[in-house]
Parts: C-alpha cells; structure tokens; sequence
C-alpha cells in the first residue's frame, strides 16, 4: 500500500508541474472545495485552463494470487491416488449442515435486547463456528458442493431426471455439504456483533469489515463464517480434498455480500439512488469473483424471504423474476434453492408437485433445500428435482439436540460459556 502511495503522490506532483500551477492542484487535494474558493486566476495567465485534465489512474498494485485447485468428486483420480492419497467410491448418506452469520462479538449480540432470543436461537458463535470445524474434521468428514451430489440425466423415457452421483472420496471418510444461510449482511445483525460485508484484502483473498463494540474498524479473517472457512481450510486442507466451500444462500432485498444491490419499492426510485446502486453491484463483483475462484457457490434464499408455501403465485413469481434480476444477474446461474423458514411449497414438496413447485423447476431450480432433523434427501419421480433436508447447528440444536449432531461435535464441548442462561437440556 505504501508503494502505491508513493506512486500516487509522484504522478500528483508530475502532473501538477505539468500542469504549472496551484490551480489543478487545489482541484485534486479536495473535490468537494467549492469552486467560489479557489483563487482567482493570476492576471498574467491570459488563457483560460483547460478543463483539468482526468487524473491518470495509478497502476494498481498487482495481487499474486495464490492458486487454487477445484476437482470433480464425481471422477475417480487417476490411478485412485492423488497427493498420495488414496480415493474410494462412496453412495452413501451426503449430511449437511446449514449456518447463518456467525457472532463476532457475543457481548453485542447477547446484551439482553429484543434480538438476543434469535440470535441466541439461530446463530452461532464464532468460537463455536471455529470448535464445529475441528470437529467435523476429526471425524472423517470432508467438503464436497452440493452441485456436484446429484445431476441431472436424460431417463430411458426421453425425459430429464435427477440422479445421485457416486463420490470418490479420500479412503474413510464421509461427505457433508456446507450452506449459509443470509449472507446478505441485514442491518439488524450489524448492531448485534456481526460483521458489516466482505472485501477484497491486500492479499487478494476475502476478509470481512465491520466495527468492534467501541466504534472501531476491524478488518479480519477470524470474525466472519467465509474467510473463518477459508483459513481453515488453508490451515487444514485435507478437510477439502476438492477445494469445495459452502454454498451461499442469498436473498437480494437488503443486497448481497454486504453492498446494497437491491432496489427499493417503497421510495421513490431517483437516479441517485440508481447510481448508488450501481456502485454497489460493481463494488461486489470483485468479492463474487474471488469467491467462485476459490469454491464457493451460490443458492437462491428468494428475494424477498418469503413463504414459498403461501399459495400466493402472483408473489412468488415476482420475487423469483427480482430474484434473477437482482442477485442472480450478479452470482450467476444456480440450480439450487433454500427454502425461506425452511417451508416447504405448496404444502409438502416431497408428497406432492404443486403449482408453486412446478414453476420454481421451471426456472432451473433442480435442488430444493429445507431444513429438518436429519440429512434426508429425495430425488422426485415425477419432475426432475431433489429435495432434502438439512441439519442447523445453532443455539436450539446446541442447547436441545446434542444426541442428534453428536456423529458431528459434542454440544457440550462446543457451547461458548458467552451465551445467555437459558438452559440446555443434554441426557
Ligand atoms: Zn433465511
């Protein structure tokens, strides 16, 4: 950054000469100065300046990025042996496990306002969050991306249909598929200890910023589920044999990632707030980028988080055409949807393909995520989707469910002692 600096005042100071005088230097110091300001044009300079000439862009500072290997788990290695591992075919059970934005600052969030409950409820810390990962890892599970458990074939009757892929995983060990839940940065969670967005650091790679309880900027790999995944999978490598992260399930009504991408119904739409839109849609393309580069995926979570089991289609089709607009235009095609309050359409997708079903199929949605008691999944006869469900590691599941995520972590060994006193039901 200090290179850059410097390279930046010696292209100010050039062009300042060049220019010959105070007049573009005033200019570029403070362009919000008001012009009434600036000093009167010396008497022996009869020409009048040119409009000053754009500033040159100094050459960005070029970011080495480290590369980064995406494999296929549905493709055997060569030989059965990669890295000097060796590969087997697994068809078994694929568990998931979903989170929502994780607490940096449990004193922020579990303060004893309106929020505590949910947060409390449906997040984790990030201690928690860190104790899950190890976990995981010590028992034999490895990432793999939810688009690479099942595709879609063409059936002996012409028709497509869904079928699930043999994995060639690492000799012993299971597969789990990672989401997150809203990762749209809600202004509600900025006052309640969670990171504000995500940026693109010095070293290329994904850190989040947000503010500390006193008021203070934090720019960290630690306090945010995405870069606190990055690092642990640099640190651990073996957890992600494919170089698979977590799918991102992404809303659009408050923005993505962080920047406000989204339009706003009820304010009246000016070109100010447009061009602040737009400034926000190429601010986070960097971060989508870097993200795909590096394997993350991203999920629809709808637009607008609505209950897709509402039987309201005018709704539906709206929010999924905004969805597409606005998020979809950004992250790119997906085939995989998550459930808003994990409601299922039209009354049970798994029993039945209702009109709401049948149309978010239409749009390219082939799987279909819930959230239940176990990793179930079930692939359609009728349509080609699959639906499943997903566990939740959080604050009910920790305090209530501790034999059910035991194959995963002991809730007792996981439990950040920062959480409110509202007891935990562990026989
Ligand atoms: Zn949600």
């Amino acid at each position: 950054m200090k290179r850059l600096l410097a390279l930046f005042m010696a292209l100010t100071l050039l062009l300042a000469s060049a220019c010959g005088g105070d007049n573009g230097q005033d200019d570029r110091t403070d362009p919000a100065q008001p012009t009434a300001q600036e000093p009167a044009a010396p008497p022996a300079d009869p020409v009048e300046p040119a409009e000053p000439e754009p500033e040159p862009e100094p050459e960005p500072e070029p970011v080495v990025q480290e590369p980064y290997s995406i494999y296929d788990p549905t493709v055997m290695p060569e030989g059965g042996v990669r890295d000097g591992v060796t590969y087997a075919a697994y068809d078994g059970l694929v568990e998931h496990l979903f989170f929502h934005p994780i607490i940096a600052y449990p004193e922020l969030a579990f303060d004893g306002d309106a929020q505590e409950k949910g947060l409390d409820d449906f997040m984790v810390t990030v201690d928690e969050f860190n104790k899950i990962l190890e976990s995981c890892l010590a028992n034999d599970y490895v990432l793999v991306d939810i688009a690479d458990v099942w595709s879609e074939v063409t059936g002996d009757d012409g028709q497509p249909k869904m079928v699930r892929n043999t994995l060639y995983l690492p000799e012993g060990k299971k597969p789990l598929i990672l989401s997150y839940d809203d990762t749209n940065y809600y202004p509600y969670m900025l006052e309640n200890g969670l990171t504000y967005k995500l940026i693109i650091g010095e070293d290329g790679k994904v850190w989040s910023w947000g503010l500390d309880p006193d008021g203070n900027e934090v720019v960290s790999r630690d306090l945010d589920a995405i870069p606190a995944l990055d690092k642990f999978v640099e640190e651990h490598p073996e957890f992600s044999p494919f170089g698979a992260k977590a799918c991102l399930s992404l809303t659009g009504y408050e923005g993505i990632l962080g920047y406000r991408t989204q339009t706003d119904g009820s304010v009246e739409w000016t070109d100010e707030l447009e061009a602040n839109r737009q400034a926000e849609r190429e601010a986070v393309m960097p971060i989508i980028e870097e993200l795909r580069r590096t394997g993350w995926t991203f999920g629809s979570h709808t637009w607008g988080h609505i209950r897709l089991g509402s039987g309201n289609m005018t709704k539906i089709r709206n929010d999924t055409e905004k969805w597409f607009d606005e998020v979809g235009s950004l992250v790119g095609e997906t085939t995989i949807l998550f459930y808003p309050h994990g409601e299922r359409p039209d009354g049970g997708d798994w029993k039945q393909t209702g009109e709401a079903f049948r149309y978010l199929q239409e749009k390219g949605f082939r799987v279909f995520c819930s959230v239940g008691i176990e990793s179930f999944s079930f692939i359609k006869k009728d349509i080609c989707a699959v639906i499943c469900d997903r566990l939740h590691p959080d604050g009910t599941t920790l305090r209530y469910s501790r034999k059910r995520y035991l194959q995963f972590y002991d809730a007792k060994d996981i439990m950040d002692p920062t959480r409110p006193d509202y007891g935990v039901d562990w026989d």
